[in-house]
Protein backbone atom coordinates (compact mmCIF):
# COMPACT_ATOMS: atom_id res chain seq x y z
CA UNK A 1 0.00 0.00 0.00
CA UNK A 2 2.19 2.44 -1.27
CA UNK A 3 0.13 5.73 -1.32
CA UNK A 4 -1.84 5.42 2.33
CA UNK A 5 -2.40 8.75 3.10
CA UNK A 6 -1.95 9.65 6.91
CA UNK A 7 -5.20 9.57 8.62
CA UNK A 8 -6.73 13.09 9.28
CA UNK A 9 -6.29 15.29 11.51
CA UNK A 10 -8.37 16.67 14.13
CA UNK A 11 -8.81 19.54 17.06
CA UNK A 12 -11.55 21.13 18.36
CA UNK A 13 -12.28 23.45 21.24
CA UNK A 14 -14.45 22.61 23.77
CA UNK A 15 -16.20 24.63 26.55
CA UNK A 16 -17.00 22.85 30.10
CA UNK A 17 -20.08 24.55 31.56
CA UNK A 18 -22.02 24.10 34.87
CA UNK A 19 -22.48 25.12 38.62
CA UNK A 20 -19.98 25.02 40.91
CA UNK A 21 -19.22 21.71 42.25
CA UNK A 22 -21.02 19.64 39.40
CA UNK A 23 -17.12 18.17 38.48
CA UNK A 24 -16.43 19.96 35.78
CA UNK A 25 -12.61 20.22 36.74
CA UNK A 26 -13.00 16.26 37.86
CA UNK A 27 -14.13 15.66 34.63
CA UNK A 28 -11.07 17.73 32.48
CA UNK A 29 -8.72 16.02 34.94
CA UNK A 30 -10.14 12.54 33.72
CA UNK A 31 -9.90 13.57 30.15
CA UNK A 32 -6.73 14.69 30.78
CA UNK A 33 -5.15 12.68 32.80
CA UNK A 34 -3.33 15.42 34.91
CA UNK A 35 -4.29 17.54 37.87
CA UNK A 36 -4.65 20.28 35.39
CA UNK A 37 -7.21 22.55 37.55
CA UNK A 38 -8.09 22.94 41.35
CA UNK A 39 -10.62 19.97 42.36
CA UNK A 40 -11.90 21.17 46.25
CA UNK A 41 -15.14 20.52 47.78
CA UNK A 42 -15.58 23.90 48.18
CA UNK A 43 -17.32 25.62 45.72
CA UNK A 44 -16.35 27.82 43.56
CA UNK A 45 -12.81 27.43 43.33
CA UNK A 46 -11.90 27.76 39.44
CA UNK A 47 -12.01 30.92 39.20
CA UNK A 48 -9.90 31.45 35.77
CA UNK A 49 -10.80 30.29 32.43
CA UNK A 50 -8.62 26.88 32.63
CA UNK A 51 -7.41 25.49 29.28
CA UNK A 52 -6.13 21.97 29.01
CA UNK A 53 -4.77 20.16 26.08
CA UNK A 54 -5.39 16.47 25.31
CA UNK A 55 -3.03 15.47 22.80
CA UNK A 56 -3.38 12.27 20.56
CA UNK A 57 -1.14 11.44 17.44
CA UNK A 58 -4.47 11.74 15.68
CA UNK A 59 -6.38 14.93 17.41
CA UNK A 60 -6.52 17.35 19.67
CA UNK A 61 -8.85 18.77 22.29
CA UNK A 62 -8.43 21.89 23.69
CA UNK A 63 -10.95 22.20 26.79
CA UNK A 64 -11.97 25.15 29.05
CA UNK A 65 -13.04 24.41 32.51
CA UNK A 66 -15.10 27.61 32.79
CA UNK A 67 -16.01 28.95 36.11
CA UNK A 68 -19.37 28.27 37.95
CA UNK A 69 -22.60 30.27 36.75
CA UNK A 70 -23.17 32.31 39.92
CA UNK A 71 -25.35 35.51 40.44
CA UNK A 72 -23.25 38.34 39.99
CA UNK A 73 -22.57 39.73 43.46
CA UNK A 74 -19.28 40.92 42.65
CA UNK A 75 -17.80 43.14 40.00
CA UNK A 76 -15.33 39.84 39.67
CA UNK A 77 -18.14 37.45 39.23
CA UNK A 78 -19.50 39.89 36.31
CA UNK A 79 -16.08 39.09 34.75
CA UNK A 80 -16.30 35.41 35.05
CA UNK A 81 -19.94 35.32 33.62
CA UNK A 82 -18.35 36.86 30.77
CA UNK A 83 -15.24 34.93 30.57
CA UNK A 84 -18.20 32.24 30.54
CA UNK A 85 -20.10 33.72 27.74
CA UNK A 86 -17.06 34.03 25.52
CA UNK A 87 -15.86 30.64 26.03
CA UNK A 88 -19.17 29.60 23.58
CA UNK A 89 -17.56 31.84 21.20
CA UNK A 90 -14.73 29.91 19.86
CA UNK A 91 -15.91 26.25 20.95
CA UNK A 92 -16.81 23.53 18.59
CA UNK A 93 -18.65 21.87 21.34
CA UNK A 94 -20.36 22.55 24.85
CA UNK A 95 -20.83 20.06 27.65
CA UNK A 96 -23.32 21.64 30.39
CA UNK A 97 -22.44 19.23 33.46
CA UNK A 98 -25.06 18.82 35.74
CA UNK A 99 -25.20 16.15 38.72
CA UNK A 100 -27.74 13.35 38.73
CA UNK A 101 -29.71 14.91 41.37
CA UNK A 102 -29.86 18.69 40.23
CA UNK A 103 -32.53 19.49 37.77
CA UNK A 104 -32.32 22.85 38.00
CA UNK A 105 -30.73 25.57 35.57
CA UNK A 106 -30.44 29.28 35.80
CA UNK A 107 -32.34 30.68 32.83
CA UNK A 108 -29.99 33.25 32.02
CA UNK A 109 -27.58 29.87 31.08
CA UNK A 110 -30.10 28.06 29.46
CA UNK A 111 -31.30 30.79 27.33
CA UNK A 112 -28.01 30.68 25.96
CA UNK A 113 -27.59 27.33 25.78
CA UNK A 114 -30.96 27.11 23.59
CA UNK A 115 -29.10 29.80 21.29
CA UNK A 116 -25.91 28.05 20.95
CA UNK A 117 -25.26 27.18 17.08
CA UNK A 118 -22.58 24.20 17.98
CA UNK A 119 -23.44 20.99 19.66
CA UNK A 120 -24.42 20.90 23.07
CA UNK A 121 -24.16 17.59 24.95
CA UNK A 122 -25.88 17.35 28.71
CA UNK A 123 -23.26 15.56 31.21
CA UNK A 124 -24.95 13.89 33.84
CA UNK A 125 -22.21 12.94 36.45
CA UNK A 126 -22.22 11.74 39.78
CA UNK A 127 -24.16 8.55 38.43
CA UNK A 128 -22.35 6.72 41.37
CA UNK A 129 -24.52 8.36 43.51
CA UNK A 130 -27.80 7.38 42.19
CA UNK A 131 -29.92 4.41 40.78
CA UNK A 132 -30.76 3.77 37.54
CA UNK A 133 -34.23 5.18 37.84
CA UNK A 134 -33.15 8.42 38.99
CA UNK A 135 -30.25 8.56 36.12
CA UNK A 136 -33.59 7.71 33.65
CA UNK A 137 -35.60 10.31 34.98
CA UNK A 138 -32.81 12.77 34.83
CA UNK A 139 -31.71 11.96 31.19
CA UNK A 140 -35.22 12.26 29.83
CA UNK A 141 -35.64 15.73 31.97
CA UNK A 142 -32.68 17.76 30.17
CA UNK A 143 -33.39 16.07 27.17
CA UNK A 144 -36.50 18.22 27.12
CA UNK A 145 -35.73 20.90 28.84
CA UNK A 146 -32.02 21.84 26.61
CA UNK A 147 -32.92 19.67 23.45
CA UNK A 148 -28.96 18.99 23.56
CA UNK A 149 -27.60 16.52 20.82
CA UNK A 150 -26.49 13.78 23.31
CA UNK A 151 -27.02 13.29 26.82
CA UNK A 152 -24.20 11.39 28.87
CA UNK A 153 -24.46 9.86 32.50
CA UNK A 154 -21.02 9.63 33.37
CA UNK A 155 -18.95 9.92 37.03
CA UNK A 156 -16.10 11.90 36.16
CA UNK A 157 -14.70 10.56 39.78
CA UNK A 158 -14.67 6.96 39.16
CA UNK A 159 -13.94 7.42 35.29
CA UNK A 160 -17.29 5.41 34.65
CA UNK A 161 -17.83 6.19 30.97
CA UNK A 162 -15.71 8.84 30.63
CA UNK A 163 -13.90 7.29 27.66
CA UNK A 164 -17.37 6.57 25.66
CA UNK A 165 -17.78 10.25 26.09
CA UNK A 166 -14.21 11.30 25.18
CA UNK A 167 -14.56 8.72 22.21
CA UNK A 168 -17.62 10.20 20.77
CA UNK A 169 -16.14 13.77 21.10
CA UNK A 170 -13.16 12.72 18.93
CA UNK A 171 -15.77 11.52 16.76
CA UNK A 172 -17.36 14.31 16.28
CA UNK A 173 -14.45 16.61 15.79
CA UNK A 174 -13.83 18.72 12.77
CA UNK A 175 -10.49 18.05 10.42
CA UNK A 176 -8.31 20.92 11.74
CA UNK A 177 -4.58 21.32 12.96
CA UNK A 178 -2.93 21.32 16.66
CA UNK A 179 -3.28 24.70 17.65
CA UNK A 180 -0.44 24.00 20.31
CA UNK A 181 2.72 22.28 20.25
CA UNK A 182 2.31 18.35 21.11
CA UNK A 183 5.64 17.86 22.78
CA UNK A 184 5.70 19.68 25.72
CA UNK A 185 2.77 21.82 26.39
CA UNK A 186 0.43 20.41 28.85
CA UNK A 187 -1.76 23.89 29.04
CA UNK A 188 -1.27 27.02 27.14
CA UNK A 189 -0.77 29.10 30.45
CA UNK A 190 2.74 28.94 31.32
CA UNK A 191 4.52 27.91 34.82
CA UNK A 192 4.33 31.06 36.57
CA UNK A 193 0.34 30.16 36.31
CA UNK A 194 0.39 27.13 37.64
CA UNK A 195 2.62 28.43 40.60
CA UNK A 196 -0.08 30.56 41.90
CA UNK A 197 -2.73 27.98 41.55
CA UNK A 198 -0.45 25.37 43.24
CA UNK A 199 -0.20 28.14 45.92
CA UNK A 200 -3.95 28.97 45.79
CA UNK A 201 -4.74 25.44 45.96
CA UNK A 202 -2.68 24.98 49.05
CA UNK A 203 -4.48 28.16 50.85
CA UNK A 204 -7.82 26.58 50.07
CA UNK A 205 -6.44 23.49 52.30
CA UNK A 206 -4.10 24.76 54.83
CA UNK A 207 -6.88 27.89 55.94
CA UNK A 208 -10.12 28.33 56.73
CA UNK A 209 -13.62 30.43 56.60
CA UNK A 210 -13.02 33.32 54.22
CA UNK A 211 -9.40 33.70 53.79
CA UNK A 212 -9.07 31.60 50.99
CA UNK A 213 -11.90 33.46 48.99
CA UNK A 214 -10.29 36.70 49.71
CA UNK A 215 -6.88 35.91 48.39
CA UNK A 216 -4.78 36.16 44.89
CA UNK A 217 -1.80 35.44 44.36
CA UNK A 218 0.68 36.98 41.72
CA UNK A 219 4.28 35.67 40.39
CA UNK A 220 6.20 38.49 40.52
CA UNK A 221 9.33 37.30 39.59
CA UNK A 222 10.72 34.06 38.05
CA UNK A 223 14.31 33.35 37.52
CA UNK A 224 14.82 30.18 35.74
CA UNK A 225 18.72 28.22 36.01
CA UNK A 226 19.53 24.78 35.43
CA UNK A 227 19.79 23.16 38.87
CA UNK A 228 17.11 25.84 41.07
CA UNK A 229 13.96 28.40 40.20
CA UNK A 230 13.85 31.06 42.09
CA UNK A 231 10.33 32.28 42.80
CA UNK A 232 8.72 35.34 44.29
CA UNK A 233 5.20 35.91 44.63
CA UNK A 234 2.80 38.20 46.34
CA UNK A 235 -0.31 37.23 48.08
CA UNK A 236 -3.01 39.63 48.14
CA UNK A 237 -5.89 39.73 50.75
CA UNK A 238 -8.08 42.42 51.83
CA UNK A 239 -7.81 43.05 54.94
CA UNK A 240 -4.84 43.18 57.72
CA UNK A 241 -7.23 40.72 60.04
CA UNK A 242 -6.61 38.14 57.09
CA UNK A 243 -2.71 39.09 56.82
CA UNK A 244 -2.16 38.08 60.35
CA UNK A 245 -4.43 34.74 59.76
CA UNK A 246 -1.99 33.99 56.58
CA UNK A 247 1.08 34.61 58.26
CA UNK A 248 0.23 32.43 61.70
CA UNK A 249 1.75 32.90 64.92
CA UNK A 250 5.13 33.81 64.78
CA UNK A 251 4.77 33.23 60.63
CA UNK A 252 4.38 29.43 61.06
CA UNK A 253 1.48 29.32 58.78
CA UNK A 254 3.18 31.13 55.89
CA UNK A 255 6.03 28.99 56.67
CA UNK A 256 4.00 25.87 55.92
CA UNK A 257 2.09 27.24 53.20
CA UNK A 258 5.58 27.82 51.59
CA UNK A 259 7.11 24.72 52.15
CA UNK A 260 3.95 22.48 50.71
CA UNK A 261 3.84 25.19 48.07
CA UNK A 262 7.27 24.57 46.70
CA UNK A 263 7.22 20.79 47.06
CA UNK A 264 4.37 20.61 44.53
CA UNK A 265 5.97 23.69 42.05
CA UNK A 266 9.27 21.14 42.31
CA UNK A 267 7.17 18.42 41.05
CA UNK A 268 5.88 20.17 37.97
CA UNK A 269 9.70 21.73 37.07
CA UNK A 270 11.26 18.80 38.19
CA UNK A 271 13.98 20.84 40.01
CA UNK A 272 14.81 22.60 42.64
CA UNK A 273 12.69 25.53 43.96
CA UNK A 274 13.49 28.67 46.02
CA UNK A 275 10.39 29.88 47.05
CA UNK A 276 9.54 33.28 48.47
CA UNK A 277 5.77 34.90 49.53
CA UNK A 278 4.83 37.91 50.98
CA UNK A 279 1.78 38.84 51.95
CA UNK A 280 0.32 42.46 51.16
CA UNK A 281 -2.78 44.11 51.87
CA UNK A 282 -4.99 45.37 48.80
CA UNK A 283 -8.36 46.55 50.44
CA UNK A 284 -11.44 45.26 48.81
CA UNK A 285 -9.63 44.18 45.37
CA UNK A 286 -12.31 42.31 44.68
CA UNK A 287 -14.70 45.31 43.55
CA UNK A 288 -11.89 47.33 42.55
CA UNK A 289 -11.39 47.38 38.21
CA UNK A 290 -7.28 48.37 38.43
CA UNK A 291 -6.70 45.24 40.79
CA UNK A 292 -9.15 42.90 38.49
CA UNK A 293 -7.04 44.35 35.45
CA UNK A 294 -3.83 43.47 37.18
CA UNK A 295 -5.09 39.93 38.22
CA UNK A 296 -5.93 39.36 34.79
CA UNK A 297 -9.45 39.15 35.06
CA UNK A 298 -10.21 41.90 32.54
CA UNK A 299 -10.84 38.69 29.61
P1 LIG B 1 -16.48 21.88 39.75
O1 LIG B 1 -16.70 22.99 40.74
O2 LIG B 1 -17.66 21.73 38.85
O3 LIG B 1 -15.18 22.01 39.00
O4 LIG B 1 -16.43 20.54 40.60
P2 LIG B 1 -15.17 19.67 41.06
O5 LIG B 1 -14.58 18.94 39.91
O6 LIG B 1 -14.27 20.57 41.86
O7 LIG B 1 -15.88 18.59 41.98
C1 LIG B 1 -16.66 18.95 43.12
C2 LIG B 1 -16.78 17.77 44.06
O8 LIG B 1 -17.54 16.72 43.45
C3 LIG B 1 -15.43 17.17 44.41
O9 LIG B 1 -15.46 16.82 45.78
C4 LIG B 1 -15.35 15.91 43.54
O10 LIG B 1 -14.55 14.90 44.08
C5 LIG B 1 -16.80 15.49 43.48
N1 LIG B 1 -17.12 14.69 42.28
C6 LIG B 1 -16.76 14.96 41.00
N2 LIG B 1 -17.19 13.99 40.17
C7 LIG B 1 -17.83 13.07 40.93
C8 LIG B 1 -18.49 11.82 40.64
O11 LIG B 1 -18.54 11.34 39.51
N3 LIG B 1 -19.06 11.18 41.71
C9 LIG B 1 -18.99 11.66 42.96
N4 LIG B 1 -19.58 10.97 43.94
N5 LIG B 1 -18.39 12.83 43.28
C10 LIG B 1 -17.80 13.53 42.27
MG1 LIG C 1 -13.80 23.55 39.13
Amino acid sequence: MPYLCGSMHKSGFISIVGKPNVGKSTLLNAFIGEELSIVNPKAQTTRHRIKGILNHDDYQIIFSDTPGIMKSAYKLHDRMLKAVNETFEDADLVLFVTEVKDRTIEEELRTRLMKLEVPLYVIINKVDTSDQEGVEEASKHWQELLNPKSVFPISALHKFYVDVLLQNIVDGLPEGPAYYGKDDELSDRNTRFFVSEFIRERVLHLYQKEVPYAIEVIVTDYKESETIDRIYTTIYCERESQKAILLGHHGAAIKKLGVESRKKIEELVGKQVYLELTVKVADDWRNDDRHLRNFGYDH
